[in-house]
């Protein structure tokens, strides 16, 4: 006799990369008896029916979290506080209720005072993604190995958050807890401060009128190349991840200002020692990420070659 899946109903709400991620492996790894989807547009629902990923394609938000027994907001961090009000008396007691949201103070206050308190609610960010996005670009192994972070509120029941790192863990991540201001601190500077970077030098590298762009693209492989495929994320999430963690990336930011004019000035007085004592340290930084198997130490070539069709991290 086969084990019961780990939930009857999953309700996603929203399907994108990240929703249609989590169908997909949940689908693989069968953690659903029955996974329910629906998303804003009736494009995007339209999509998901045809590619027949899911059991059901529903048209509101409301329809999809009833009778679920796990409800998971797969959508712009903005739009979390609307959607939990919508689905709030829709919920079924002892739901799951979760999120994937890249910024988790934000969304555990805009999403907390709407939900009931027969609901758990159990807010999660999955440390993973690519510069795609849409019910096309996700795919089931978008997970493994990747760090999916929770960070329930206080006094959340243990056996709902056990339950959803049960479902994480069945779908390849590794699972931390952590508070939301934690988690919004250590985000901004190792995710949304190098966005922000990125979305700076590309723009920048644009309006250079003594570098052509067509010049720009041709020798973009010096380094350039990398901050573009960061900046190609998708516009709509990464503004409201900037609104939501202002706090915490200014901080970063100010950081990352005094440093850069520490280097700018040792730059300017040929300070040669403090430039190399610098990117010395830097590399050490790198080999350790390679050697936890965050990345791959494979050249940047490789990581193209597949990266076009395969959709890396
Ligand atoms: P995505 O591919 O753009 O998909 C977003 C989904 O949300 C779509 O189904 C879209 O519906 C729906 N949506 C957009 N605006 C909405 C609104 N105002 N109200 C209700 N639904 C709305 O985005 P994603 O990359 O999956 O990101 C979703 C969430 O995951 C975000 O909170 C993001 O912070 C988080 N996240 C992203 C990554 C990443 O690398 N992309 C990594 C970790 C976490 P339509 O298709 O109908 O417009």
């Amino acid at each position: 006799m086969t084990a019961p899946p780990l939930f009857r109903r999953i309700a996603l709400i929203g399907f994108g990369l990240i929703g249609g991620s989590i169908a997909r492996a949940a689908r693989a790894q069968g953690l659903a008896g029955e996974i329910v989807v629906t998303a804003r547009s009736a494009k995007t629902r339209a999509r998901v029916t045809e590619l027949g990923i899911v059991d059901r394609v529903v048209d509101t938000n409301a329809e999809a979290a009833s009778d679920a027994d796990l409800v998971i907001l797969c959508i712009p961090v903005g739009a979390c506080g609307a959607v939990a009000q919508e689905i709030a008396s829709h919920l079924r007691p002892d739901a799951i209720v979760s999120d994937v949201g890249s910024v988790k103070g934000a969304v555990v206050r805009e999403m907390a005072p709407y939900l009931p308190t027969s609901v758990h609610f159990v807010p999660a960010h999955p440390v993973a993604g690519t510069e795609h996005s849409g019910p096309d670009s996700g795919f089931a192994e978008l997970f493994i190995n990747r760090w999916c972070i929770l960070t329930p509120p206080d006094k959340t029941d243990i056996a709902a958050v056990d339950k959803l790192r049960a479902f994480w863990t069945a779908i390849g991540a590794r699972v931390e807890i952590m508070t939301p201001q934690h988690h919004d601190l250590v985000l901004a500077i190792t995710s949304h401060l190098p966005h922000l970077i990125a979305y700076t030098i590309v723009g920048t590298a644009d309006e250079l009128g003594e570098v052509t762009s067509s010049e720009v693209m041709k020798f973009s492989a010096g380094g350039f190349r990398d901050f573009t495929r960061i900046a190609a994320s998708d516009p709509t999430m990464w503004r409201d991840v900037f609104l939501a963690n202002k706090d915490a990336v200014l901080e970063m930011l100010g950081t990352f200002n005094e440093d850069l004019s520490k280097l700018t000035r040792a730059m300017r007085r040929g300070d040669g020692e403090a430039l190399f004592e610098h990117f010395t340290r830097t590399r050490a930084i790198r080999r350790g990420i390679v050697e936890i198997g965050q990345d791959s130490a494979a050249p940047d070539f490789g990581r193209l070659q597949t990266g076009a069709q395969k959709k890396p991290e």
